[in-house]
């Protein structure tokens, strides 16, 4: 399989084909669309550019929310001498040339537009050089180009090493409603800030520096290491806050990435980020896909950080559906749905939480409002920088619970235990027992047919229940299913219901004094009132906190959790546990 690896190319690995203007036939074919709508599009457009280019070092210059000065330097391959004047003609570009090269595009640009609609609106400058010239002499330094609404108004020399500045100056002078709309710079700040994090995230090898009117606004070293750069954005040291995600099938993608702990976890998707083959793309069905991966093993309204990279033979992606290019057809689009489901949930499930609370996002963010301070560092967890945990290695989660030694019970409630390596493990007892019958449940459940009965307990007493007219509807037509639990449950007159089983298990008892309320989420009007219904069924049957654990229940409860899908994380999305490693240990003693 040949798939394109963008975030490791180098200038020197990256040749320069000849610009050329497109045919009218293959332009026509081409997903038109207004590429610049404000400020931010345009940095975006010459970032691309910069990156197709082969650049290591990318900088960015705005002044007046992007109005006035908009400046991108790059250490690219850099515009040969005599292209210079036609980069800003419509449809021209080096990218492809026929039709079918889409499907084997390695760069993010191939309309040849972005150039042309940038200098209709503005006063450009282009200052360029050409690698190849590099070796020659002096003459050869550099040529520029100054356009005002697409019209060429000068042009001379400059000496600069290879590369390409694109100064866009007074951008929108000639489109007043475009000014208007713009007005808020601080917006348009954030949201330039938003997007150099994104192609910082998504290309770890290039450096990257943002100058918003004078202030740094961002940094980052282009070490290659995703982990650092995260930790240069966010001012955290995160390497035991990521987990590395990796999947593939060898033929048709191939996912890599990292998701971050729970403690990271955000009220806003804005940390969520997939990169399709080096391009960022915000598709409504991959990033549900995502979601899917993390819904119930988080808190509800919560986002992880995560970011990933998917990569897939560019003959399996359509990039040509979106002006923005920011959506994108994928010819496998179910088997990679599933494949990015599958790979976060299986990291989330697995993921205990760690012992501190952090803020997060850390001052990065707030530098979009006043001048970043020193560089400070939030959370101090391990000095082994980029060092992040590459989970392949090491026994994983399910492993370590199986083997965890309980030392003694916290509280009547937390089960201390000490995993073979030495590190501490504390664990919710409630939790973890809610998972375990929430998982014994849900096998259950799918195993039997409507018409079928489960295993039941037979209460001591049958109890009554009462419920609401719309209620007593819902409940009556669903207690075929119920039965399927090991709820025996018939209607009794009225809005009168008669509870006589309830599904078996070591809590079965418990559940008697809940059936109100349980009955309740069984006649919940919604499409997932099943899941909700075996999660409060979990729940109210769990060991509470305040019980006493002999050390053989507590080997029980932790050999049964090791057996669960997911042991991290109870069926509410709260963690299960909280783990105090080794270099915690360490660097928090000074050992
Ligand atoms: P596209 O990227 O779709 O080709 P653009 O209008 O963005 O269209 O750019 C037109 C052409 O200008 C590109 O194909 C490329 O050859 C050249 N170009 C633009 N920016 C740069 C850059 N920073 N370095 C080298 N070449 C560039
Ligand atoms: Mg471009």
């Amino acid at each position: 399989m040949h798939i394109d690896n963008s975030q490791t190319q180098h200038v020197s690995t990256i040749e320069r084909a000849p610009l050329r203007e497109l045919s009218p036939e293959v332009a026509e074919r081409i997903a038109a669309g207004e590429v610049i709508e404000r400020p931010v599009s345009v940095v975006k457009e010459l970032i691309e550019n910069a990156l197709d280019a082969g650049a290591c070092d990318i900088r960015v210059e705005v002044r007046g929310g992007g109005l006035r000065l908009i400046r991108v330097t790059d250490d690219g391959y850099g515009i040969a001498e005599g292209d210079l004047e036609q980069v800003c003609l419509r449809h021209t570009t080096s990218k492809i040339c026929v039709f079918e090269d889409l499907s084997r595009l390695h760069t993010l640009g191939f309309r040849g537009e972005a150039l042309a609609s940038i200098s209709t609106v503005s006063e450009v400058t282009i200052l360029s050089r050409a690698i190849e010239t590099e070796e020659l002499g002096e003459e050869h330094a550099g040529v520029w180009i100054t356009l005002q609404g697409g019209e060429i108004v000068e042009c001379g020399r400059r000496a600069r090493v290879h590369g390409t500045t694109v100064a866009v100056r007074n951008l929108f002078y000639n489109v007043p409603v475009r000014l208007n709309y713009t007005r808020a710079m601080r917006t348009e700040n954030g949201h330039v800030v938003q997007l150099l994090q994104r192609y910082a995230v998504g290309y770890p090898g290039v450096r990257f520096n943002l100058v918003v009117d004078d202030r740094e606004l961002l940094q980052t070293s282009g070490s290659g290491d995703l982990a650092m750069v995260l930790t240069e954005l966010y001012h955290l040291s995160l390497s035991e806050l990521l987990q590395e995600i990796k999947a593939g099938d060898g033929e048709h993608y191939r996912i890599h990435g990292f998701i971050g702990n729970r403690v990271l976890a955000q009220s806003s998707r804005q940390y969520v980020t997939l990169f399709v083959n080096g391009r960022w793309v915000q598709s409504r069905r991959l990033q549900e896909a995502l979601e899917q991966g993390y819904r119930g093993l988080l808190p509800k309204g919560k986002h992880p950080l995560l970011v990933l990279f998917l990569e897939v033979p560019p003959h399996e992606v359509d990039v040509n559906v979106h002006p923005g290019k920011l959506e994108v057809h994928l010819l496998q689009e179910q088997v990679i749905v599933s494949a990015l489901t599958q790979a976060v949930k299986t990291v989330m499930e697995q993921s205990p939480a760690v012992p501190e609370a952090v803020q997060f996002p850390g001052p990065a963010l707030a530098s979009q409002r006043r001048l970043p301070g020193p560089r400070r560092r939030g959370l101090h967890i391990s000095e082994s920088a980029g060092g992040y945990r590459a989970g392949a290695s090491e026994p994983g989660t399910a492993e370590v619970i199986a083997s965890l030694r309980p030392l003694a019970q916290l509280q009547q409630a937390v089960i201390l235990a000490e995993a073979p390596d030495g590190s501490l493990y504390l664990v919710d007892q409630h939790r973890a027992h809610e998972r375990v019958i929430y998982e014994h449940l849900r096998r259950t459940y799918a195993g039997v047919q409507d018409s079928q009965v489960a295993d039941a307990h037979l209460l001591l007493e049958p109890v009554i229940i009462e419920m609401k007219r719309y209620q007593a509807e819902l409940l009556e037509q669903r207690l075929p299913m119920l039965r399927g639990l090991g709820i025996e449950c018939e209607r009794f007159g009225g809005r009168s219901f008669l509870i006589r089983s309830v599904p078996v298990g070591e809590g079965s008892e418990q559940l008697a004094a809940h059936l109100q309320e349980l009955a309740e989420m069984a006649a919940e009007d919604s499409t997932n009132w099943q899941d909700q219904l075996l999660i409060g069924l979990a729940c109210r049957s769990a060991l509470r906190r305040g019980r006493v654990l002999g050390e053989g229940e507590q080997k029980t409860l932790l050999k049964a959790l090791a057996s669960t899908a997911a042991p991290a994380v109870c069926p509410h999305g709260s963690p299960i546990l909280l783990h105090y490693s080794r270099t915690f240990l360490i660097d928090k003693f000074d050992w």
